[in-house]
C-alpha cells in the first residue's frame, strides 16, 4: 500500500489531500460532501468531520468493490481479497482453523472440514491466491505443522469450463496441469448457490447439487460498483443506466455530466478493470488537464475536448499470473505477436516486473526485502 501523503507531499502546495470518504455530490452546486471517520472508535480522537469541497472539474477514481452476485451467505461467511484488511482477515482465519484442527478432541470430519480451503473464482486473482496458498502449505506449514499440513486441501471453484478465461488456451492447460500436480482440486462448471456457516451449496453443469464442508472460503469472483459511483449515477439516471459503474466516453468523460471525468475500475468501457488501464488513463487525463490549464481555456474545455485532443487509447503490456510452486505464466505483445511462456523463468520475470511496477523505490525495496526474508526464514505465521 502506497501512502498518498508520500505522493502528495512531493508536490508541495499543488495538492491538498484529505483522507475522507465522499458521501454525496451536488452536481448543480459543483460540490462534494466528504466525511472523515476516525479509525479510533472509542471517541477519544474526537468528533468525525464533514466538509463540503467545491470543484470546477471532478475526476472520479473510486475503484470497485467485490461482487457477491447476490449469493446468500457470502457477505457473512466469506473472506474477500480486495483491501489491505482483507489479507489480515484471511491470515487470521487460516491460522485459526489450523490451531483449532490441532486439538486431539476435534473429530476426524471436523478436522477435515477445518483444513479445507476453498477459493471461489478462477480469474487471475483466484488462481494467484490458490497458488500462494499452496506455497504457504508446502514451504511453511509443512515445517511448523507437518502432520496437519498433509491433510490440508485446496479447492478452486469456477463457473466456466476453465480457469483464466482471458488467457491463451496453452497457458490455461499449463496452469490446470500444474494445479493437478500441486494437489489443488479444480471444480469447474460449478456455481456456488449459497455459503453457509460451515458448508457451501454448489450446483454443477448437469444440475447436480451438493454440499461441500469448508474451513476457509476466499471469494474472488469479480468486482462491482462502489457506493459513490451509484450516488453519482443517481444524479443522471436516464444516461447512467449500467449498474456495473459509470459509463464514460473515449475522452473519459462521464456521460450526462458537463465537468466530471472518471477512470479505472469504477467505470464501464471497452477496457477491462485492470491496474494497467487505470494507470494509463490517469496519465492521459493528467496530461490533458495540464494542457487545458496551460491554454487557460477552461470554459468550454470539457465539451470541446474531442475537437482539440486525441481520445484515450489503451495499449496492453500483456498479462502475467503467478500459479504457485515458483512458476508463472505470461502473455506478452512482442513485434505484433502474442508471445506465451510459463515456468520458473517466467516467475522470475513476474517478480522483477512486480518490483519495477511498484510506485516507489521504498515499496520496491520493502517487497524485495520481504521476499529475501521469506526465502531465508519462511513466511511469518503471526497475525496482526
Ligand atoms: C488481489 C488483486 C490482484 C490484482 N492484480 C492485478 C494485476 O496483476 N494486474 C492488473 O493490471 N490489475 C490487477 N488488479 C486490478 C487492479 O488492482 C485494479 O484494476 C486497480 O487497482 C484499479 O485502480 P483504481 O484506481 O480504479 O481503483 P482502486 O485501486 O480500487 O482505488 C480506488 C480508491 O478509491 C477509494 N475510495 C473508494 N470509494 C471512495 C469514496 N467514496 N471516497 C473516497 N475514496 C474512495 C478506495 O479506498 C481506493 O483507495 C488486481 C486486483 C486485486 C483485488
Amino acid at each position: 500500500m502506497e501512502p498518498i501523503r508520500h505522493i502528495a507531499g512531493r508536490r508541495g502546495k499543488d495538492i491538498r489531500f484529505y483522507e475522507a470518504e465522499c458521501k454525496d455530490i451536488d452536481t448543480a452546486k459543483k460540490e462534494l460532501i466528504v466525511e472523515y471517520n476516525s479509525d479510533i472508535s472509542d471517541g477519544s480522537a474526537g468528533e468525525n468531520i464533514t466538509k463540503n469541497i467545491k470543484y470546477d472539474y471532478l475526476v472520479v477514481g473510486v475503484g470497485g468493490t467485490y461482487n457477491t452476485f447476490g449469493t446468500p451467505g457470502v457477505e457473512k461467511y466469506a473472506c474477500f481479497l480486495k483491501e489491505m484488511g482483507d489479507a489480515s482477515k484471511i491470515r487470521r482465519r487460516i491460522k485459526d482453523t489450523i490451531e483449532k484442527a490441532s486439538f486431539d478432541s476435534v473429530s476426524v470430519e471436523e478436522r477435515s472440514r477445518l483444513l479445507h480451503m476453498v477459493v471461489v473464482g478462477g480469474g487471475p486473482t483466484g488462481v494467484e491466491f490458490a497458488g500462494e496458498l499452496h506455497d504457504l502449505i508446502s514451504e511453511d506449514l509443512s515445517r511448523w505443522v507437518p502432520e496437519l499440513s498433509k491433510q490440508i486441501k485446496i479447492t478452486l471453484i469456477e463457473a466456466l469450463p476453465h480457469v483464466l478465461p482471458s488467457f491463451d488456451n496453452k497457458l490455461v492447460d499449463y496452469t490446470e496441469s500444474m494445479f493437478k500436480e500441486n494437489g489443488i482440486d479444480l471444480l469447474t462448471r460449478t456455481k456456488v448457490k449459497e455459503v453457509k456457516e460451515k458448508t457451501l451449496h454448489v450446483v454443477n453443469a448437469n444440475g447436480t447439487e451438493s454440499e461441500i464442508p469448508y474451513g476457509t472460503i476466499v471469494w474472488a469472483a469479480g468486482i462491482s460498483a462502489r457506493q459513490f459511483a451509484h450516488t453519482l449515477r443517481s444524479k443522471v439516471p436516464e444516461l447512467q443506466n449500467n449498474t456495473r459503474g459509470l459509463i464514460i466516453d473515449d475522452y473519459l468523460r462521464v456521460k450526462g455530466t458537463q465537468d466530471i471525468w472518471a477512470l479505472g475500475d469504477c467505470t464501464v468501457s471497452k477496457n477491462a478493470p485492470l491496474a494497467q488501464v487505470a494507470s494509463q488513463q490517469g496519465k492521459w487525463l493528467a496530461k490533458t488537464l495540464s494542457k487545458i490549464a496551460k491554454d487557460n481555456k477552461t470554459a468550454d474545455a470539457f465539451s470541446q475536448l474531442d475537437q482539440k485532443f486525441k481520445p484515450f487509447v489503451y495499449s496492453s503490456n500483456g498479462s502475467l499470473a503467478y500459479i504457485g510452486g515458483e512458476k508463472a505464466i505470461a502473455e506478452l505483445p512482442l513485434f505484433n505477436k502474442q508471445i506465451t511462456a510459463g515456468g520458473p523463468l517466467t516467475s522470475l520475470f513476474w517478480k522483477s516486473y512486480c518490483l519495477w511496477e511498484l510506485f516507489s523505490i521504498r515499496s520496491s525495496l520493502s517487497v524485495a526485502m520481504d521476499w529475501v526474508k521469506r526465502a531465508i526464514f519462511g513466511r511469518t505465521i503471526s497475525v496482526d
